[in-house]
């Protein structure tokens, strides 16, 4: 029998393989060709144009990072705005929180969001399970050039990486428009890229730059993601009045009372103290 590898590289002399059990299932939506993979290791796996988008093993470490960072922050938030996530990972975390009154998905891609219900549940169980959330399939670039002023808390950039689709979310224009349709007490998290390798890093920098020039606070933060090029990866933080350490709501947080398996209040202020060379590439952003 011939073992079945997906295999993504990483540089142009580096790869990361993942043994697989099954192709689940494979297609080429108008946007993009989507695969869905099993295996051992890492449980069922979604990639989007040969990129690794989620594993069913490692997904709650990005997922909780997205998502409980902003809310032990500012645990006022009420109307939250999803861009991209259509395998759902992100609406399930923020959907946790009582609190929330809505969350607007935008997700360019409706095969995505449909594929993801049929196949990975793990992360798509609240797509069409609560009447908070509301699906739109189209750009995000656009939706957010529409949305009203002030209309949104927070503003979550749950996307791919800035080629193909996801480009115009990675554009001076998307991250203005995000700070008009934030409120004054809003927070926009954004998937940040990574500091290590080459390609990635100029994007972390170049992403970086134009929030900087946007929002009066840009920090970043980084996680631990064993299935993305190198395992260091990054969210960005933006906010027009709060700073995620000084302004950190400990105990209303706690009040809360949920269990993050990755998340927690200690390592929310780690996560922002950054190596050196991380530091040094942000500030020549
Ligand atoms: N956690 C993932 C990562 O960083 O690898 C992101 C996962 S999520 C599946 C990314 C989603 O963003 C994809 O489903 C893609 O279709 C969507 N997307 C890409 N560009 C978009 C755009 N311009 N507007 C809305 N959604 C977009």
């Amino acid at each position: 029998m011939t073992d079945l590898w997906f295999t993504e590289m990483h540089e142009k002399d580096a790869k990361f393989c993942i043994k697989t059990t099954k192709h689940l299932h494979s297609e080429k939506s108008k946007f993009q060709q989507i695969d869905i993979y099993e295996s051992d290791t890492f449980g069922r796996f979604l990639t989007l144009d040969g990129f690794m988008m989620l594993t069913e093993k490692d997904e709650f470490i990005y997922h909780d990072m997205i998502t409980h960072t902003a809310m032990a922050v500012n645990p006022d938030i009420k109307r939250v705005l999803i861009i991209g996530g259509g395998d759902g990972g992100t609406a399930r975390e923020i959907l946790r929180y009582p609190t929330i009154e809505k969350v607007d998905l935008v997700e360019i891609d409706e095969r995505v969001v449909r594929l993801c219900q049929k196949f990975l549940p793990q992360t798509a169980c609240k797509l069409d399970q609560d009447e908070r959330l509301h699906l739109y399939f189209e750009d995000g670039l656009n939706f957010t050039e529409r949305a009203h002023d002030s209309s949104y808390d927070l503003v979550l950039v749950d996307s791919t990486d800035p080629i193909g689709p996801g480009e115009g979310l990675f554009t001076y224009a998307f991250y203005q428009n995000c700070s008009r349709i934030l409120s004054e007490e809003g927070i926009l998290i954004n998937q940040h890229e990574s500091p290590y390798y080459a390609e990635d890093a100029y994007e972390m920098r170049r992403s970086h730059a134009k929030i900087k020039k946007t929002f009066p606070i840009a920090k970043v933060y980084q996680f631990h993601m064993p299935t993305y090029p190198s395992g260091h990866w990054l969210f960005g933080f933006a906010s027009k009045k709060y700073d995620p350490i000084m302004d950190l709501q400990k105990d209303r947080w706690l009040n809360f009372g949920l269990y993050t398996k990755y998340y927690n209040l200690e390592l929310h202020q780690g996560a922002f103290m950054l190596p050196t060379y991380v530091k040094e590439g942000l500030q020549h952003a």
